[in-house]
């Protein structure tokens, strides 16, 4: 089937009378100065509209309009269906590869993303927020779970004054530590808060052997607020939730989830990553003061030891991994 119409060749005002043929792969097109082929794939139909016609562009900008737009489009029609077929197979693959591209950055997200922002965001938090949040997980520990402290004056005099003597021997902290003592149902345990507040209770006191022994615990302590862990931590969870809510229109939970935000802290622990560095820190520090760290490795293991003997021991389970701990003390010496 042929039709008649004008064509304009490329970058050219020129309008040609010319007749287009198509075949089966291939459209024709003929003027007085010769004939054209192209392949049918090659060719752009405009979509119809109205009473405007139909302008067939090939490779090169140059177009064939048609002087009866309907026969054609008519004639087009199959082709272009099929053209529109083609488009969205390739398009499928297309919306597959985005897909694909959105899991892995929220994956990324989870998994780089947020340890990086939450390392970069704690300088932009104002000290009101920790200190806040230190002072109601405290309030909330001295309601719920711990008991005055039974120590004598005279001991907690000893400990507060081994503390002191102990943060002026260590770099600068960005917050300032303050010991506590309580009880938490006989069992050993020490813990940091954000605020820079170090609850020790009394059973952790009276575990300690020898001076060094109870400062290698308190230097972890000490540890995890040089690193700003709880802070760390607690825009880790704010993040988390706050991308969940993000990502699934669910926000319920958001309020929920930063005023819980230092009970979170408590019943999860740190993580594996945060009691390495605070160990580390320990470490180091130990062995400066000291000489080594052989006093941190003897504590931890009787912490340990009174653990196997059926003593519950809070301090093992919000730091777990005592074995690969000692050993990691072990085969830094
Ligand atoms: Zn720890």
């Amino acid at each position: 089937m042929s039709w008649r119409g004008v064509y304009h060749p490329p970058h050219s005002a020129t309008k040609l009378n010319a007749e287009l043929t198509l075949g089966d792969r291939h459209v024709h097109v003929t003027t007085e100065q010769g004939e054209h082929v192209w392949s049918l794939a090659d060719m752009d139909v405009s979509v119809p509209v109205g009473s405007l016609p139909l302008v067939l562009t090939f490779p090169e900008r140059d177009t064939f309009i048609p002087d009866e737009s309907q026969s054609l489009a008519d004639a087009l029609g199959p082709y272009r269906k099929g053209k529109r077929l083609h488009w969205l197979e390739q398009h499928k693959l297309a919306i597959l590869a985005s897909l694909l591209v959105v899991v892995l950055l929220v994956v990324l997200l989870f998994s780089h993303g947020l340890p990086a922002l939450s390392r970069g965001l704690v300088p932009l938090v104002p000290d009101e927020v920790p200190n806040q949040i230190g002072q109601k997980t405290r309030d909330a520990l001295d309601e719920h779970m711990l008991l005055p402290t039974q120590l004598s004056e005279q001991t907690q005099d000893r400990v507060q004054q081994q503390f002191d003597g102990l943060v002026e021997q260590l770099p600068a902290l960005p917050l300032k530590p303050s010991l506590v003592f309580r009880q938490w149902e006989g069992t050993a345990n020490a813990l940091a808060l954000s605020d820079g507040t170090i609850i020790v209770t009394d059973a952790l006191v009276a575990l300690a052997d020898t001076p060094e022994q109870l400062d290698s615990i308190l230097l972890h302590e000490i540890g995890h607020l040089a690193h700003q862990h709880s802070l760390k931590s607690l825009i880790r969870a704010t993040l988390l939730s706050t991308t969940v809510a993000l990502l699934t229109g669910e926000s319920t939970g958001l309020a929920d989830n930063l005023l819980g935000g230092g009970v979170f802290l408590l019943t999860k622990g740190y993580s594996r990553d945060d009691e390495r560095e605070a160990d580390a820190y320990a470490r180091q520090h130990m062995t400066t003061i000291y000489g080594d760290a052989t006093a941190m490795k003897a504590m931890l293991k009787r912490i340990g030891k009174s653990n196997s003997s059926g003593e519950q021991l809070e301090w093992l389970s919000t730091h777990p991994g005592m074995k690969a701990r000692i050993e990691a003390i072990q085969s830094a010496r």
